[in-house]
């Protein structure tokens, strides 16, 4: 047994408390992206109902968690003031952003952001993990061409739908983006599926998006133009990425965008050169994934911030360990400050 995981148990034993110790920090972002009616089986990590948004919304404040706007973080970071606060954002830029975040925020008085990948109103990006997972629901036997080789998925079980679309998305995530329209629209072709017309209805238009941008509750952020991993491509395309998707959000929305979220934005994906790239191009934050609590020491971070992905699945017991900071501590070895 390791370190990690004796610690995890004696965790679980005091439902992740004690609460507020100095691991804590200051404060915490947390990264969702759909709010939907009922939760997918291969997809539920970007998924969160109402219900459990607002019991997570409740456990924030019943710990004294002050919710704050992106737009507050910096000065923040950088004051005296001990009450904790979080922030709470969604990326990509999908459709139920408009129909269920907004009204919920509204409701409840908070701000949020949104972190808009350009892709999503130009209609250009391609939504294929949902596309995929109805295929491998409806369909018993999955055959296609994979690099002159023949591919076959046999589905009768849970297990087995929960393989075919684990391998399948790993063989998609593996292709260049110059090779990803080409294979996604052969292979959805198969299935009676077109897949640019079905992505469509999971994106924010442009006018959801000036509706949500003129709401004071709501900060609209960046997230580059076609979300590619900005480490596998060269820098002139990262910065044009970068770059463009702020000038075009701009133009838009006729407001500054001052906020940016990388895509992905594992360790994976998020080096040094991006993000000096990101300062340099003028944002005053940008967030990752990568998962950690704020200390005053990232108010000279503020071009690589934690921050912690929350889906239906996030327990109250993994909640509460994200707000103490023995989560983040355990996973990022021991150590208040992640470096990229
Ligand atoms: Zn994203």
């Amino acid at each position: 047994m390791t370190i990690k995981s004796i610690l995890m148990k004696a965790l679980r034993l005091t439902n992740g408390y004690p609460i507020n110790t100095f691991l804590g920090g200051k404060g915490i972002i947390l990264c969702f992206h759909r709010i939907v009616e009922h939760t997918s089986l291969h997809n539920s990590i970007l998924e969160i109902t109402l219900p459990a948004l607002q019991r997570l919304v409740n456990q924030l404040q019943a710990n004294n968690f002050e919710i704050i706007s992106i737009e507050e973080i910096k000065g923040r970071l950088a004051s005296k003031n001990s009450k904790k606060f979080a922030v709470l954002t969604f990326d990509d830029g999908y459709v139920d952003n408009y129909t269920y975040a907004l009204p919920f925020f509204i409701q409840n008085n908070l701000p949020f952001t949104i972190y808009i990948s350009n892709s999503m109103p130009n209609n250009t990006a391609l939504i294929w993990w949902y596309a995929l997972e109805d295929v491998v629901r409806k369909n018993k036997h999955i055959v296609f061409m994979y690099r002159q080789n023949k591919q076959q998925y046999s589905i009768h079980s849970l297990e087995e739908e929960k393989n075919a679309f684990s391998s399948i998305r790993n063989l998609i995530l593996s292709l260049s983006s110059a090779e990803k329209e080409l294979f996604l629209t052969y292979f959805f072709n198969l299935f009676g599926i077109n897949i640019q017309a079905y992505s469509k209805h999971f994106s924010l238009t442009w006018e959801q998006i000036k509706i949500l941008s003129k709401n004071n509750l709501v900060t609209i952020g960046a997230h580059t133009k076609n979300h590619l991993a900005l480490s596998r491509i060269d820098s002139t395309e990262v910065y044009s990425e970068i770059f463009e998707s702020k000038i075009e959000l701009e133009d838009m929305l006729s407001m500054p965008v001052n906020h940016f979220a990388y895509p992905f934005g594992s360790v994976n994906e998020v080096n040094m050169a991006t993000i000096i790239q990101v300062e340099a191009i003028g944002f005053t934050t940008a967030v990752t994934t990568v998962g950690g609590n704020l200390f005053a020491e990232h108010a000279g971070l503020l071009h690589s911030l934690p921050r912690f992905l929350v889906c239906e699945l996030t327990s109250k017991f993994f909640l509460n360990i994200m707000l103490n900071g023995t989560y983040a501590y355990i996973n990022n070895g021991f150590k208040l400050l992640k470096s990229f």
